[in-house]
């Protein structure tokens, strides 16, 4: 009985200087990432009103330095425990040299974490063993995708049905082209183990199950090789051109490096 609960998910930071997601359901609460420093994320809990007990652990998706740059810190103050696939808790332990009890391994097709069930998934990155991962809590799911060279059927099978996505859209090709990258960095970006372009992006929300009233959150934007502005209108064209509409079929947000961001489950709004 009693009110149907929304989900929410708040990109805390987005960008390639720091990622962090956090993703409320219920009286839990999980961090996808922590690519920021600990003290902003403990402000950002504390002006989001969620608990720090509330949280159950921190998801990370993969090794690079702006997904985990906070984790140490997280550790030590809160003891969070920090889940992940094999590879990337290895590769994580390596780098800040950090005890194999503070991890666990993400080894099963889902796992309970308080309210809220998480289900992992392979993406494509030059990481050890990269992953997206969506979140049910009631009849609601979200899910993070960022950090990936491409998005196949398996990709799109997790991403389909999602009432809140962060969704990376990561460049624009021209923007990546004419801009200051070195060569084999722009080949890295957008290779098959690089980054999800704003076309792509589209075309995600394009192929995907879409619930009514879903909204995302474009991600994970590069600073030199793309803007709001050109993710806007890109998605835009991408999506409309297939008869899908921003403002009728999603409502479209955009992940900012220092502003929070965040999105409500519809039609369950507190
Ligand atoms: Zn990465
Ligand atoms: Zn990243």
């Amino acid at each position: 009985m009693g009110e149907a609960q929304p989900m929410k998910v708040t990109a805390i930071a987005s960008g390639s200087k720091g990622n962090a997601t956090l993703i409320q359901y219920k009286n839990s609460a999980v961090l996808v990432d922590a690519g920021i420093s600990a003290r902003r994320i403990t402000k950002a809990c504390k002006e989001l009103g969620v608990p720090l007990t509330s949280i159950q652990g921190i998801l990370v998706t993969h090794e690079h330095t702006d997904h985990i740059a906070g984790i140490p810190q997280l550790i030590k103050q809160y003891g969070w425990p920090v889940y992940s696939r094999l590879g990337t808790i290895q590769a994580i332990r390596y780098k800040y040299n950090l005890p194999e009890s503070c991890f666990v391994g993400l080894t099963k097709s889902t796992l309970s974490l308080g309210s809220m069930v998480v289900e992992p998934f392979k993406t494509s990155h030059d990481a050890a063993e990269p992953m997206g991962l969506s979140c049910y809590g009631g009849s609601t799911k979200a899910t993070v995708l960022t950090d990936t060279g491409y998005v196949d059927d398996a990709m799109l099978r997790h991403v389909d049905d999602s009432n809140l996505l962060v969704l990376e859209a990561n460049y624009d090709p021209q923007m990546l082209k004419y801009g200051p990258y070195a060569p084999m960095l722009k080949q890295r970006v957008a290779g098959p183990e690089g980054h999800l372009s704003n076309e792509e992006a589209g075309r995600v929300l394009v192929m995907m199950k879409r619930p009514k009233h879903m909204s995302v959150i474009m991600a994970h934007r590069s600073e030199n090789n793309n803007d709001v502005r050109v993710v806007t209108d890109t998605v835009d064209k991408e999506t409309a051109q297939e008869g899908v509409y921003v403002d009728k079929d999603f409502t479209m947000y955009h992940g900012q490096p220092k502003e929070m961001v965040t999105i409500i489950s519809e039609g369950e709004k507190v």
